[in-house]
């Protein structure tokens, strides 16, 4: 059954009215699109039920960032989202949709700030960013008490910094990486991807393709001093904010291929940013 829940007393009333079953959880900012739907299913698939919650957060806006023009469209998303519920039809599907109170009540002192590996490429863009997002991901946590949670991983610093702050404060919630979900022509899902043009579309791909000539080369166990003297030339043309090597276990800098990596970029695209990345596994 699916259930649209705006409150934490509605969200706290069904709960209570679980016996012992797992709740999947899918945190989303909304205007609902395959990837998301893709976390959900999984929620659903792999536990008792499935929450999506749809918030956007204004703690992780910065100044002059796009928080008042953020695609806000609950009724389109719960019409998407209840196509799971036929491939569900035993489970219980949960759509929270709560108020700015519940999850910042006037009281609220929980604020945290992001580990270290959250102070580079997106966290350089966007200097309070990951504070905003581990603090409404583990108030999330707190309200909504999943046992397993699902996050995609197009935003892979992101995942990255909620597993760490997961284990520190919620070790019994397990946190799970998902795909990215593509368009036809490559280009990584967003809400964002609203903003462009069908022109804008074309040059975003080459972000895709940029990710994807690098990949090619530490597949070709390349020296990696060749890949970032490549990735310097990729990094000629402005609009890359930025084009990376990370480990994709603990996102620290690579000095070597020995071990699982991830390629990751940010590219200007007029007033839009687009981030994507490939895993090299
Ligand atoms: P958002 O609503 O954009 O904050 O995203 C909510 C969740 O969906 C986050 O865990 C994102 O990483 C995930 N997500 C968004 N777009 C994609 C995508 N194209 N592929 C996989 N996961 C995604």
């Amino acid at each position: 059954m699916i259930r649209v829940l705006k409150t934490n007393e509605e969200y706290f009333e069904w709960k209570n009215s679980l016996n012992k079953e797992t709740i999947g959880f899918a945190p989303t900012m909304g205007n609902i699109h395959a990837a998301h739907l893709s976390l959900l299913d999984k929620a659903l698939e792999e536990n008792d039920h499935g929450v999506i919650s749809i918030y956007v957060n204004p703690t992780q806006f910065g100044e002059g960032e796009d928080f008042d023009a953020y695609p806000r469209t609950l009724n389109d998303d719960i019409e998407k989202i209840s196509t799971l519920q036929k491939k569900h039809p035993h489970k219980d599907l949960i759509i929270y949709a709560p108020r700015e109170s519940d999850i910042y009540p006037e009281n609220f002192d929980q604020y945290l700030k992001a580990d270290t590996i959250g102070i580079d490429l997106e966290g350089d863009l966007r200097p309070t960013h990951f504070d905003g997002v581990v603090t409404v991901v583990a108030r999330l946590f707190e309200i909504v008490s999943p046992n397993k949670s699902y996050f995609g991983k197009k935003d892979y610093q992101q995942l990255k910094l909620v597993e760490l702050m997961a284990k520190e404060r919620f070790p019994s919630i397990e946190v799970i990486g998902m795909p990215i979900v593509r368009e036809d022509n490559g280009l990584a899902m967003s809400s964002r991807n609203n903003y462009l043009s069908q022109e804008d579309k074309e040059s975003a791909l080459i972000l895709r393709n940029a990710l994807l000539k690098i990949e090619k080369l530490v597949r070709e166990n390349k020296e990696i001093t060749l890949i970032k003297s490549e990735m310097e030339k990729i990094k000629q043309d402005t609009r890359f904010n930025y084009l990376a090597l990370k480990s994709a276990t603990d996102f620290k800098e690579v000095t070597n291929f020995n071990s699982p990596i991830v390629i990751l970029g940010n590219l200007q695209v007029n007033a839009t940013r687009l981030l994507d990345n490939i895993e090299v596994l």
